[in-house]
């Protein structure tokens, strides 16, 4: 039964038009378009037995398995909201975002079903907890036996474009995470955008790194995908040995992630030797990348195609297809194919001229409508005409390749100048040894603010001020160039890759404090 024209109609039109061709690969096991149908059928059955009904939010905690596309495919069958969990956030986190949303359900791995009975505990709604199987069961078709024995559905509701399909939790990169209300329609465009702009094929076996809870992952590589009726080859998690065995292996023709995910793969010891001749397309997304990385990859006759985008989007926003990166290899692209982009000028409030800097502003129908219950947040998120306010500062050129310079709250005035982190981190990240780069501003008294940097450094390496100066001169301006240097064992990242820059701003200030 097809009902609606949300995405939850979308496997069951796929299991008539590619009937026995693999829609997931999942540890050596495989499961058909028509299998996985049945089964998201099997589940929703079962999840409406247990009292979840449309509008209901259904979360769902766990590392990449196939459950996680049957328990988000079958959620939206019955015209309920999925709500996809960070693994790496503590209990109390999880709790906030589960009363946040007031979730009616949440499904959990084995793996994960401790803290997602925490987190349960811990949230002030009852609570139906699903468990996707018992230890051990970790194949493509395995688990919600016990979901799987009730009557199948005959009364489907018919899902529309506007009704909500997912809350997706932004990174909380630079406050609490906001719960963004993605539609069906605004899922169905994304994934068309990428289609249209990206050359996926059918014949295409993509590998999924990246954690799905993230929507870069959901939104550019899993739903366009399964739309499309190509295969989805699911890691549960991602280590770059695994990751290149897998490309390997699987002969994988297409492999998305963030810059970190390509840095580690390339600095592998497996790298050199790992053949990766299946691969036509690396999508790449969620912060700049370094120079070093793209390089390295270009070395192999390998190409990023990058993109720009935020969870309020969908996420994609722009992209930069392959056969531009030599011409514009810092640039983030052209707006997807039915999205806009402009440019405001934040001191002037106007929209700004080509080339000039100021915030990215975005309009299209994968645009969201807003964040789950926060009706301030929400306006606050757009222009009076109904552009997305990305709060992200970039340039446009004639022909319309957007460069990202960095996020609005980031910037540093230092002497009345904006030195925007992301392009001095991008030349700490060329020095010898340096593996992570974070620049923040410090006070200064004279200055306003000056730029102080944060590194990692590989084994063995070292590296002081004096030759931060001494490098970065000859390429940076002298106020972009930071004078004080701190190297950390670690940098904290968020789960999408992102340095969370108000955590560095707050440990200086509390360090400022204590001395
Ligand atoms: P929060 O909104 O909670 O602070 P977040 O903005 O990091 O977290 P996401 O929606 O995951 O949450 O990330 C979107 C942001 O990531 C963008 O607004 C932008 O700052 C950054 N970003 C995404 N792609 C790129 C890119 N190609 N280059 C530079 N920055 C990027
Ligand atoms: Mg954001």
């Amino acid at each position: 039964m097809v009902e609606g024209q949300g995405i939850g109609s979308w496997l069951r039109l796929r299991a008539v038009r590619s009937a026995g061709r693999v829609a997931l690969v999942f540890n050596g096991a495989e499961l058909t378009y028509d299998a996985l149908a049945d089964r998201v059928d099997g589940i929703a059955a079962g999840l409406r037995a247990r009292g979840v009904e449309r509008g209901d939010r259904v979360a769902y905690l766990g590392d990449n398995h196939p459950s996680f596309v049957e328990a988000m495919f079958a959620t939206a069958r019955l015209g309920a909201v999925f709500v996809p969990l960070n693994t790496r956030l503590a209990a109390p986190e999880l709790a906030f975002m589960l009363a946040d949303c007031g979730a009616g359900a949440l499904i959990s791995t084995p793996a994960l079903a401790g803290r997602a009975d925490e987190a349960a505990a811990g949230s002030a709604q009852p609570l139906v907890r699903v468990r996707v199987g018992a230890d051990g069961e970790d194949g493509a078709g395995d688990g919600f036996e016990e979901l799987l024995d009730a009557p199948p559905l005959t009364d489907l509701p018919a899902v529309g474009l506007d009704d909500p399909a997912l809350i997706v939790y932004t990174s909380g990169t630079t406050g609490r995470p906001k719960g963004a209300v993605l539609t069906h329609g605004n899922l169905t465009w994304n994934a068309l955008n990428v289609l249209v702009d990206y050359d996926v094929t059918s014949a295409d076996r993509a590998l999924m790194v990246s954690p799905l809870f993230h929507v870069a992952s959901l939104g550019m590589g899993c739903l366009p995908v399964l739309l499309k009726g190509a295969t989805l080859l699911l890691q549960e998690r991602f280590a770059a040995p695994d990751a290149l065995a897998a490309i390997e292996r699987l002969r994988a023709t297409s492999i998305s992630g963030v810059p970190t995910t390509f840095q580690l793969m390339a600095d592998d010891p497996s790298w050199s030797t790992t053949d990766l001749s299946s691969l036509r397309l690396m999508t790449c997304g969620g912060s700049p990348v370094p120079d070093r990385v793209r390089e390295a990859y270009e070395a192999r006759g390998l190409r990023f195609s990058g993109g720009y985008g935020m969870t309020e989007a969908s996420p994609g926003i722009t992209l930069l297809p392959p056969q531009h990166t030599a011409a514009h290899p810092r640039s983030a692209g052209l707006a997807h194919f039915f999205t806009r982009v402009r440019i405001r000028d934040t001191a002037t409030g106007q929209l700004a001229a080509n080339g000039a800097a100021g915030e990215v502003e975005a309009l299209g129908p994968n645009v969201f409508q807003g964040y789950w219950g926060d009706p301030a947040a929400s306006a606050d998120a757009r222009t009076a005409d109904g552009w997305l306010r990305t709060g992200d500062v970039g340039v446009l050129d004639a022909d319309g390749f957007l460069v990202i310079a960095d996020r609005l709250k980031d910037m540093i005035i230092s002497g009345g100048e904006n030195v925007y982190p992301a392009e001095v981190e991008n030349a700490l990240m060329g020095l010898p040894g340096v593996t992570g780069a974070a620049v923040i501003g410090l006070p200064h008294e004279r200055w306003g603010e000056v730029p102080h940097a944060v590194v990692t450094l590989a084994p063995g390496a070292s590296l002081d001020a004096a030759t931060v100066v001494e490098r970065l001169s000859a390429s940076l301006a002298r106020y972009k160039v930071p004078r004080t240097l701190e190297v950390v064992a670690e940098l904290p990242r968020t789960a999408s890759g992102k340095v969370p820059k108000r955590l560095l701003r707050q440990r200086r200030t509390a360090a400022a404090g204590d001395s």
